[in-house]
C-alpha cells in the first residue's frame, strides 16, 4: 500500500509501472555497489532494479516509515531515490530480494559521463578497473582535476540547492549519510552526432531491407514501438513523441527525464545534466566509528576530507561541495 501510495505521488501509472517491469526481460548494468549488489535496467530503461541484503531490506522498512510522510510533505519535490517497490523472489529456494527506483538517466539521450560525487577527497577517484568501463563512474577527484563545472545559472542552481538542503536535513536527522550524488553529463553536440550517425544507419538498413524483400529474402523487422519500450533512434523518437503528445524540449521529454537539467545560455559547453542523490541508507553506527577510527589511524585526526564523519560534518561537507560544483 505504501510503495502503491509513493508511486501515485511520484505520478507512476501502475499500468505502466508493471508493463515496464514484465513486457521484457531486464537488462544487466554494468554498475555494481560497493555492497555487491547487481543491478538491472528496465528493458524501457525508465526503472532501476537492486538487489538487496536482508539487512538492507530490514533498513529500507524503518527508512520507509519516515520516508513516506516526507514525499508527502514534499508534494514528491524531492531527488532522494524514488524507491517503487521492493519484492521478494524465491527461486530454486533461494530468497533474492530487489529494490526498484527510477533511473536517474535519460532512457533516449545518453550519459556520456558520470560521477558519484560525496564532497569527499580521501580514496574518491575511480580505479583502474573501473576506468576500463565503457562508461566509468567517475568521483570527486576526478571532477576537481577536470576542472568541471555544472553549468545551470542562478535561478536552476537556487531550487536545485533547495531541493539538495531539504532532503539533506531529512538525511541528517535520520542519522544517515555516505549518500553520493549521482550527475550524468549528456553532451549535446555530441549526442546530435550520435543521433545523425545513426539516422544515416537507418536509412541504409531501410534501403537493404527494401532491396531485400524486393528479392523475398527481407527478415520481419516490424518496429513493436509502444509507450513502455521507448526507442533510441531519432526517427523513433519522434514518432513517439508526437504519438503521446509528450512535450519535447531541446532533447528533454520533462515526463520522461524528471532529473534533467539544462546547462544554461552563458555555459562555455551545452550541455544536459542528470542529478539525483543515490545510496542513502547508510546508518552512523557502530560499523562507521569503527571506520572513523581505522581511517584516523591511516591519515591523521586533522585530516580534512575524510569520508568517515559524523552525519552532520558529512551533510555541511556535501553540499559545501555542491555548492561550489554548481554555477
Ligand atoms: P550504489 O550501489 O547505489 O552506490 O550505485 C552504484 C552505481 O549504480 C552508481 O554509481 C550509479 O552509476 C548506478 N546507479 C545507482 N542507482 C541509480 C539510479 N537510480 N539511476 C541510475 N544509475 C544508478
Amino acid at each position: 500500500m505504501v510503495f502503491r501510495n509513493i508511486r501515485e505521488r511520484f505520478g507512476i501509472d501502475d499500468l505502466d509501472y508493471k508493463e515496464s517491469l514484465t513486457r521484457s526481460q531486464p537488462l544487466p548494468d554494468d554498475s555494481s555497489g560497493k555492497s555487491g549488489a547487481k543491478f538491472y535496467l528496465s528493458s524501457d530503461r525508465l526503472f532501476i532494479i537492486k538487489t538487496l541484503t536482508s539487512e538492507e531490506v530490514e533498513r529500507m522498512h524503518s527508512f520507509l516509515k519516515h520516508y513516506h510522510p516526507y514525499i508527502v510533505e514534499r508534494h514528491g519535490k524531492t531527488l532522494l531515490p524514488q524507491y517503487l517497490g521492493m519484492y521478494r523472489l524465491t527461486v530454486d529456494n533461494a530468497e533474492h530480494y530487489i529494490v526498484i527506483t527510477r533511473n536517474v538517466f535519460s532512457n533516449h539521450l545518453s550519459t556520456h559521463r558520470k560521477f558519484d560525487l560525496k564532497g569527499s577527497t580521501v580514496d574518491r577517484e575511480a580505479s583502474e578497473k573501473e576506468l576500463e568501463k565503457d562508461l566509468p563512474t567517475y568521483k570527486d577527484n576526478d571532477f576537481v582535476k577536470q576542472k568541471l563545472k555544472v553549468y545551470i545559472g542562478d535561478e536552476a542552481k537556487q531550487k536545485l540547492m533547495e531541493t539538495l538542503t531539504a532532503d539533506v536535513e531529512f538525511l541528517t536527522k535520520l542519522h544517515l549519510m555516505d549518500y553520493s550524488l549521482l550527475l550524468g553529463i549528456h553532451e549535446v553536440e555530441r549526442g546530435e552526432q550520435e543521433s545523425q550517425r545513426e539516422k544515416e544507419n537507418e536509412q541504409e538498413n531501410a534501403c537493404q531491407e527494401s532491396d531485400e524483400s524486393e528479392t523475398g529474402s527481407g527478415l520481419d523487422n516490424r518496429n513493436y514501438t509502444t509507450y513502455n519500450t521507448p526507442p533510441d533512434s531519432p526517427n523513433a523518437i519522434a514518432q513517439f513523441v508526437r504519438e503521446h503528445s509528450l512535450q519535447y524540449e531541446g532533447g528533454i521529454i520533462p515526463e520522461l527525464d524528471i532529473y534533467a537539467i539544462p546547462s544554461c545560455e552563458t555555459a562555455p559547453v551545452k550541455e544536459i545534466y542528470f542529478v539525483a542523490i543515490i545510496d542513502v541508507l547508510t546508518h552512523y553506527g557502530v560499523k562507521k566509528q569503527a571506520a572513523k577510527a581505522a581511517k584516523t589511524v591511516k591519515y591523521g585526526s586533522n585530516v580534512d576530507g575524510i569520508s568517515t564523519c559524523d552525519p552532520e560534518q558529512y551533510a555541511k561537507r556535501f553540499m559545501e561541495f555542491m555548492s561550489k560544483a554548481i554555477e
